[in-house]
């Protein structure tokens, strides 16, 4: 059991079992992937570790990752809030882009993303999570390579933070209710 801020959090998911699902996901990706250009975008903050682990095992040449975050801003007409991807410096325009998520949940920000990196006229759309809630989810995307399936409660560690901390945890932890 560890304290993080106000909370408590239990030991969830050992390290080494992460990395085997990582594993898992740049297994199917190599062979999905042989001989093609690729191009991840990584959904910061929390997919930092994740890519940088999936990258590791990843084996094909023409690989390329870039790391990007949404914002969304005031738009000056009526229309109100406009979503943006900030970070991206390359056309994804005709690639084969893969996008990484640390955890789906809803999927509402999946859903913001996939739209943005869709308007570049991509070849080719993958998305990649390391955990997802069945139990939540209610978007169409697919959801081609999938870590793990989680019950719908809270996590940290392994990139992901409970405000701000624990993204250094090697282990996953759960909130304790
Ligand atoms: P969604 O938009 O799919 O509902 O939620 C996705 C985002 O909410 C994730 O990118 C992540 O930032 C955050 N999130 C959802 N579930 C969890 C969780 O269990 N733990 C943490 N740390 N963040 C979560
Ligand atoms: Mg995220």
């Amino acid at each position: 059991m560890i304290d993080i801020g106000d909370k408590k959090f239990s030991l969830f998911i050992e390290e080494e079992k992460v990395l085997a699902a990582v594993k898992t996901i740049a297994e199917q990706l190599n062979r999905d992937f042989k001989g093609k250009p690729l191009l991840f975008v990584s959904v910061l903050n929390g997919s930092f570790m994740f890519t940088a682990d999936l990258l590791k095992n990843i084996n094909l040449n023409n690989a390329e990752v870039e790391f990007v975050k949404t914002s969304s801003y005031e738009g000056v007409s009526s229309a109100g809030n406009v979503d943006q991807l900030i970070g991206l410096n390359r056309s994804l325009t005709g690639r084969n882009v893969v996008i990484l998520e640390d955890i789906v949940d809803t999927g509402n920000t999946l859903d913001r993303i996939y739209k943005l990196v869709q308007q570049q006229n991509p070849d080719k759309i993958k998305v990649a999570t390391l955990f997802m809630k069945p139990d939540v989810y209610k978007k169409n995307i697919r959801l081609d390579y999938v870590g793990m399936e989680i019950e719908n409660k809270f996590i940290v560690g392994y990139g992901l933070d409970y405000n701000g901390w624990g993204r250094n945890l090697k282990d996953v932890y759960q909130l304790k209710e």
